[in-house]
Parts: C-alpha cells; sequence; structure tokens
C-alpha cells in the first residue's frame, strides 16, 4: 500500500457549538399534526457516527402506524389540502422554507451530529439548498398552468416517499417541497440512521401551521418504508435509495396502479481532457468524490485522464488529497468526515479489499484518526480495468477508481459502459467538445468543468439503473401530477 503522510496543513480546532441545539431524548411518529407514540413499536438509538454515542432514541414504526399515517394523510387531502386554494398551498410552503432559514444553524448541528458530515457541507450546501428548494416550490404551487400549458394538472393524492440517509433533510426537502405544491398530502420515511433533521422538520411544519396530516413523518427500517410502499391507499410512491431496494420496490407495486420516481445508484465519469484546466478539475475531483466522504449518488467514483495529462492530474490529484482534513465533523476546518455507519464502513472496506485482490495500486491518505467512531481516509486506485467491480459498483465512499483513455471515441464508450447513469463531469477548454460528449452521454446530469453542483431550479434524475423520474425544476412537478 502506498500511503503519505498528512503533514501541509496542521489547524487548530475550530469546533462548531452545540449548545444552541434543541433535541429531545426520544422522538415519537409525526402523524396528523402530532408526535405520537408507536402502535406496538419499539424504539432504537441513533448514534453520532464520529463517537458512536447515542444522540436520542428514534421510534420503530409498525404497519398499524403506517396504516393510521396514511389515513390521516387521505383525511387531510380530501377535506383540507385539495380544498385548498394553490395561492394558500404556497404560503405555507414558504413559510416552511423561512422557519428552514431562521433554524439554518441548529439544523446544521444536528445534521453533522447524526449523519457524520462535515458542519462545512451541512451548513454551506444541505440546508440552504433544503430552504432552496421550499422557496423554489412555494413559488410554483399558484403557477402549475404555467408549467403544463393547455393541460389542466391534477394532484394525485397521498405521496409515500422513502429517502437515504446521505442528504437527509435536502432529500425531506425534494420530495415534500412539490408534492405539497402540487396539491398532494405526504408519508414520508426518513432512513434509520439519520431521522433527526426529519423529525426537526416536523416541528417546523407545526410553527408553519400546516394543517393536520398534510405530511407525516414515520420512522423506522427497511420494512417501514416498504409497508408505505404496499400500503393500497398510497398514490404515488417517490424513492431515493439504492438500486436493490428500487428494483423491489418496483416489482411490488407493478401490478398497481401507484405511480412511482426512483433516483438509485450512480458510478459516474469524471473526464478530465488534456486542455482542461488542471488545477480547477483536481479541486473538481475533489470535490467530486472526497467531500461527503463520498456519500453521493453522483459522486465522481470514476476518474477518466487523458494518457498525456495523466502524470501531472495524479501528482496533483495525490497533493491535494495529502492537504485534506479528516476527523470531527463538527470542526470547521474538516475536509472529510466520518462513514455514516458501521455497516457503510465495512461495505467501503470490502471494496478496497476487492479493488485489491483485482489488482489496482491503491493510494490512501495517512491521517491521525479519532479512536471511536467509523474513518475512511480518502483514496484511490490506479491501474484499474474496465471490467474491475470498483469500476462497475457502487460503493458510496471516498474511494476513486482512476483510469486512462485516449481518444474521445474511447472515453465515450468507457463512460457509457456501466449499469447507472445518473451523472458525469468533463473537463474541458473547448465547448464544442463538451456539446459532443454530453449529447453521447448516457448520464442524467452532465456537468462542465465543475461538479456537484446543485440548484433546484435543474432537474435531477438518471438513465438505467440510476432509475427515471426528474426531481428539482420545472420537470420535478411532473412527478406529483396527473395531466
Ligand atoms: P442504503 O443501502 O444506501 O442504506 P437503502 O436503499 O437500503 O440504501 O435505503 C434507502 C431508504 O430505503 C432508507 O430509508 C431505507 O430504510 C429504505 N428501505 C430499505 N429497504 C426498503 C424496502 N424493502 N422497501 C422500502 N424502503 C426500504
Amino acid at each position: 500500500m502506498n500511503k503519505v503522510k498528512t503533514s501541509l496543513w496542521k489547524l487548530d480546532p475550530a469546533p462548531e457549538s452545540t449548545d444552541h441545539v434543541s433535541l429531545q431524548s426520544s422522538y415519537g411518529l409525526f402523524i396528523d399534526g402530532e408526535f405520537v407514540e408507536s402502535e406496538g413499536g419499539g424504539m432504537f438509538d441513533t448514534i453520532n457516527p464520529a463517537t458512536e454515542e447515542t444522540i436520542a432514541q428514534i421510534t420503530e414504526a409498525t404497519d398499524a402506524d403506517v396504516d393510521k399515517a396514511v389515513k390521516a394523510a387521505r383525511t387531510a387531502y380530501q377535506k383540507v389540502w385539495s380544498k385548498t386554494s394553490p395561492a394558500d398551498r404556497g404560503k405555507y410552503i414558504y413559510r416552511i422554507a423561512r422557519l428552514i432559514q431562521e433554524k439554518a444553524r441548529e439544523l446544521a448541528v444536528i445534521e453533522t451530529l447524526d449523519g457524520g458530515k462535515p458542519i462545512r457541507e451541512s451548513r454551506d450546501i444541505d440546508i440552504p439548498l433544503a430552504a432552496a428548494h421550499f422557496f423554489y416550490y412555494a413559488g410554483w404551487a399558484d403557477k402549475l398552468a404555467y408549467a403544463f400549458p393547455n393541460r389542466t394538472p391534477k394532484p394525485l393524492g397521498v405521496a409515500g416517499q422513502i429517502i437515504p440517509w446521505n442528504f437527509p433533510l435536502l432529500m425531506a426537502a425534494w420530495k415534500i417541497a412539490p408534492a405539497l405544491a402540487c396539491g398532494n398530502t405526504v408519508v414520508l420515511k426518513p432512513a434509520e440512521t439519520t431521522s433527526l433533521t426529519a423529525l426537526k422538520l416536523c416541528e417546523i411544519i407545526q410553527q408553519a401551521g400546516l394543517p393536520a396530516g398534510v405530511v407525516n413523518i414515520v420512522t423506522g427500517h427497511g420494512p417501514v418504508g416498504a409497508a408505505i410502499v404496499n400500503h393500497p391507499d398510497v398514490d404515488k410512491v417517490a424513492f431515493t435509495g439504492s438500486t436493490a431496494v428500487g428494483k423491489g420496490i418496483q416489482t411490488a407495486i407493478a401490478s398497481t396502479e401507484k405511480s412511482c420516481t426512483l433516483e438509485l445508484g450512480g458510478k459516474a465519469a469524471n473526464i478530465v481532457f488534456d486542455d482542461a484546466p488542471i488545477d480547477q478539475a483536481v479541486e473538481g475531483i475533489i470535490n467530486g468524490i472526497y467531500f461527503n466522504q463520498g456519500h453521493v449518488c453522483c459522486a465522481g467514483s470514476r476518474l477518466f485522464v487523458q494518457e498525456s495529462v495523466f502524470e501531472e492530474v495524479m501528482r496533483k490529484l495525490k497533493h491535494r488529497i495529502n492537504t485534506l482534513n479528516v476527523g470531527d465533523p463538527m470542526d470547521k476546518n474538516t475536509d472529510v468526515g466520518a462513514i455514516n455507519s458501521h455497516k457503510q464502513l465495512q461495505r467501503i472496506n470490502e471494496y478496497i479489499e476487492i479493488g485489491k485482490d483485482e489488482g489496482a495500486d491503491f493510494y490512501q491518505l495517512e491521517s491521525d484518526l479519532p479512536e471511536k467512531g467509523f474513518w475512511c481516509p480518502p483514496c484511490l486506485f490506479t491501474g484499474v480495468a474496465q471490467s474491475n467491480r470498483i469500476a462497475q459498483e457502487e460503493i458510496f465512499g471516498p474511494v476513486l477508481a482512476v483510469q486512462t483513455f485516449r481518444t474521445v471515441a474511447e472515453v465515450i464508450k468507457k463512460a457509457n459502459n456501466t449499469p447507472y447513469g445518473l451523472s458525469a463531469g468533463v473537463w474541458t477548454d473547448k465547448g464544442s467538445k463538451l456539446f459532443n460528449m454530453t449529447a453521447q452521454m448516457r448520464a442524467g446530469v452532465i456537468w462542465a468543468n465543475t461538479y456537484n453542483k446543485f440548484d433546484p431550479t435543474s432537474p435531477f434524475g438518471g438513465y438505467k439503473e440510476s432509475g427515471f423520474g426528474r426531481e428539482g425544476g420545472m420537470h420535478g412537478l411532473a412527478a406529483y401530477v396527473k395531466i
């Protein structure tokens, strides 16, 4: 193994304070506008992955709880929300956005405590973007006729929404905001390791005065998600998560009338041509795979470098990796935080072993890590073959598979040679080359000379096993209406 000791930047600790955070020791389920106890379900711990300490206890919902939540959503849909004027729907969504902004600091800290991502990410990306999504869809609520000219968009009814652990509040915003704007009511399940910001969102929803039952949030593990998917009175299923679970959901609802959007895994190609601005490209590679611990479905986990600049890119990339600070996610200088769970760390480590067994060359930042918690310093493999599992399968960690190419045709073929098609990045000085690439690459989002940039106005979603349907932008409305 080729390890290099990090030595460049030794910064004093700069931890974000937690004294402004108010958390309960245990949380019930948010059904019909209030927190209620489960009917027969137990409790489980949500832990801080950087310290392994318990933060709070969360309820494991039962089928009876899910049924209660769906009934509350149905009643709210029929009696209140479908009769609320579009402009008033917009006002409620706008209030939620404002309250998220007001509580941004507290939400960012909770996101980092519960999920392990650096405070810089939750503070600068997750929470502002979550508010931005509510603001954006608040604006659409009374303008749906403009989004679907000469059509009559109607809400679908009750939306069942299941989200993953990598962007907990942001994923809730992606799902709830357009659903409400289009006149649907919601039953949402956050991921079992990161439920806290969704539960804080329930408090915000109460403060915003949203009518009871319009948004219901049930917590728990996979079977709770399955109970939502299989509930006969759910009209729409929106899922973000692993391809395996997404396939199961599609099979489960195949013989029903339920509409469905799936945002699944990815194995994005980040492509650097020899005419690219190399320093910016290196920063984009770092941003694409290492910030946020690679816990991003659109992470640039496959790097393709044109052969003539391979040595330069690798030298600069390794140099930059050696400057990354790994450790306490609450520290404002941390670049790479904790892996979200022990289970995920095991999976990442398994893939690192697979990569070594496949014969690729391994390079990893050597870093002093905290004794407790789940950690994986940024690493990469060179000499990777197209058929290697580390080049084909989603790892969801800070592990980069590097390959080289000579021609445009070759790299397009290699980039498309994956079961996924969620995102990609292209680095070049030539606009014509960019457009040639984007026209031929099968990826829902392609960033040009940048990476991992999000905006509520821009649709996001995949091809092939990365799922179908789009979230964000005007396209995101289509997933929540029948026309
Ligand atoms: P990951 O492997 O990244 O945790 P999952 O697809 O397992 O991704 O999880 C994404 C979300 O789907 C989580 O909220 C999880 O609890 C939920 N989930 C897991 N299994 C199922 C299932 N069979 N049906 C519905 N939801 C599920």
